[in-house]
């Protein structure tokens, strides 16, 4: 906790800048989504930031970094606060950054942007629509988040499927990274520098420009498709995601339980069935429905993109971590794993654990193509919850048949999507870029005292 005497000193020093004081909204900014882990929510409730302030530009925060530095005030960063593992809470008390001012549009040449790191990736997308192109890969939080907060806290999602993961080289070209220091430094950084800057949940700098590859925009048709078994469901999204004629920005598979939840879309599943959601383009309705029939499936449901926009739902906002949104909406006592199958044996994989959990762990498949062109697998299954000795139970069960699940339940830096460790390039950067830890203090486990 950061003392009053502190704190009114630094406010003192910039009086110019937006400083949130109401405990209401204090509350509020130290928050995101930690809540959908039952784990981490006794951990996280309680911890605030002592006092939040939302910079403008790049002369504001470098300001704002030299001040708090001479005090030796801890800063936590903060996009849009959608993160699930408690990544943007303060768990020293201290200054939460808001990045949502820093939102400047650079510029957009020839399918490349570059734009603040505070932007919302919703506004992003807006910007480059208008002008042909559309993001790479984007979360179900794109309303939401910002694109900074999806390089140093998130992975991927919608695009994920031509373009893997927001960090897949080749897609953020180049960041602009601010350090923690009295007199901060601006690091230019691209190519092999940005890994260490991915995932690393903003503890290594403070990202103020990104520089972003995009994809050439289409208006994709909606489509729930219905089939009655998992294997055919699932031969069905392999073939529609290697079919090359067929273009597609999203794909995925939901159990007739987890498909339940989504109360605001028109079907309705038999026990047993399974729903495949898909975004397309819409000269490929013929070969999508083609390619639907062939593995005795339905179409259920189909909307254009004028319709989705004219009506604001769209399903964009049900697959990824959507899907546990809309269940917990229903039943509090779900949560959910991040998990990676083994491609050539997801089925194999799926019998497996019903055989061993039943309805415990509900199905919701995602498609990601990898940097060398082949099919990632991966998984956000519903869990109910009951203990935290059977959530962690469930964990192992999964490892032991293969399944491997990156810890969406811990809000360690370490033993999250990282396996154990850190690279020693990012403990390199923490170490010169925030030589007093004062960045997001708390996050990695080596350097608690
Ligand atoms: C319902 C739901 C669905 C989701 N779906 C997806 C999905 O499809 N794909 C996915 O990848 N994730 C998903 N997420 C997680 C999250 O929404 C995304 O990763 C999102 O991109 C995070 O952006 P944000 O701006 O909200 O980041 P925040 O939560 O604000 O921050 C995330 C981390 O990044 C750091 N950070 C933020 N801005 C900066 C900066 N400028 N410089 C340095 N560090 C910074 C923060 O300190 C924090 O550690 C989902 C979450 C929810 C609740």
């Amino acid at each position: 906790m950061t003392s009053t005497e502190t704190l009114g000193a630094l406010q003192s020093q910039l009086p110019e800048l937006e400083w949130v004081t109401s405990k209401v909204n204090i509350k509020r900014l130290s928050k995101d989504f930690y809540w959908f882990s039952p784990l981490l929510t006794p951990q996280l409730i309680d911890k605030k930031a002592d006092l939040v302030v939302r910079p403008k530009d790049e002369t504001e925060l470098k300001a704002l970094i030299s001040v708090c530095v001479k005090l030796n005030i801890p800063m936590t960063v903060r996009g849009g606060g959608t993160g699930n593992y408690g990544q943007a809470v303060p768990l020293s008390g201290g200054l939460v950054i808001d990045m949502t001012l820093c939102t400047a549009f650079e510029w957009l040449c020839d399918g490349l942007v570059q734009v603040q790191a505070g932007m919302k990736i919703a506004a992003l997308e807006e910007h480059a629509r208008k002008r042909g192109w559309e993001l790479r890969c984007m979360p179900s939080t794109y309303k939401a988040a910002s694109i900074g907060g999806l390089f140093a806290g998130g992975f991927g999602g919608i695009g994920s499927i031509n373009y893997g993961s927001i960090a897949t080289s080749g897609t953020v070209q180049a960041i602009r990274v601010l350090t923690i220091e009295e007199n901060p430094r601006v690091l230019e950084l691209s190519g092999d520098e940005l890994s260490t800057y991915h995932h690393t949940y903003g503890t290594n700098g403070i990202l103020i420009d990104m520089q972003l590859a995009l994809a050439p925009a289409r208006n994709w048709s909606e489509y729930l498709l219905g089939f009655d078994s998992i294997e055919s469901a699932y031969a069905f999204c392999r073939e529609l995601v290697d079919a090359a004629g067929i273009e597609k920005r999203e794909v995925s598979i939901y159990d007739s339980i987890a498909a339940s939840y989504f109360k605001e879309l028109p079907i309705h599943l038999a026990s047993g069935q399974f729903l495949v959601m898909a975004l397309v383009a819409p000269h490929c309705h013929a070969p999508l429905t083609q390619l639907c029939k062939a593995h005795g499936g339905n179409e259920l449901w189909c909307q254009r993109f004028e319709q989705a926009n004219a009506s604001g739902l769209t399903l964009m906002e049900y697959c990824w971590n959507h899907s546990t949104l809309h269940a917990l909406k229903h039943d509090k006592n779900y949560t959910n794993l991040q998990t990676n199958y083994d491609s050539d044996h997801v089925l194999e994989q799926l019998s497996q654990l019903e055989e061993q959990v039943g309805e415990e762990v509900l199905i919701h498949l995602e498609f990601v193509r990898t940097n060398n062109n082949q099919v990632l697998i991966t998984g956000l299954p519903l869990v109910k919850y009951s203990t935290d000795e059977r959530l962690l139970e469930l964990i192992n069960i999964h490892q032991s048949l293969g399944i491997k699940v990156n810890n969406s339940h811990t809000y360690i830096l370490e033993d999250g999507k990282h396996g154990g460790v850190l690279s020693a390039d990012i403990l390199a950067s923490k170490a010169a870029n925030d030589p007093l830890s004062l960045l997001n203090p708390g996050k990695i486990k080596s350097l608690i005292q």
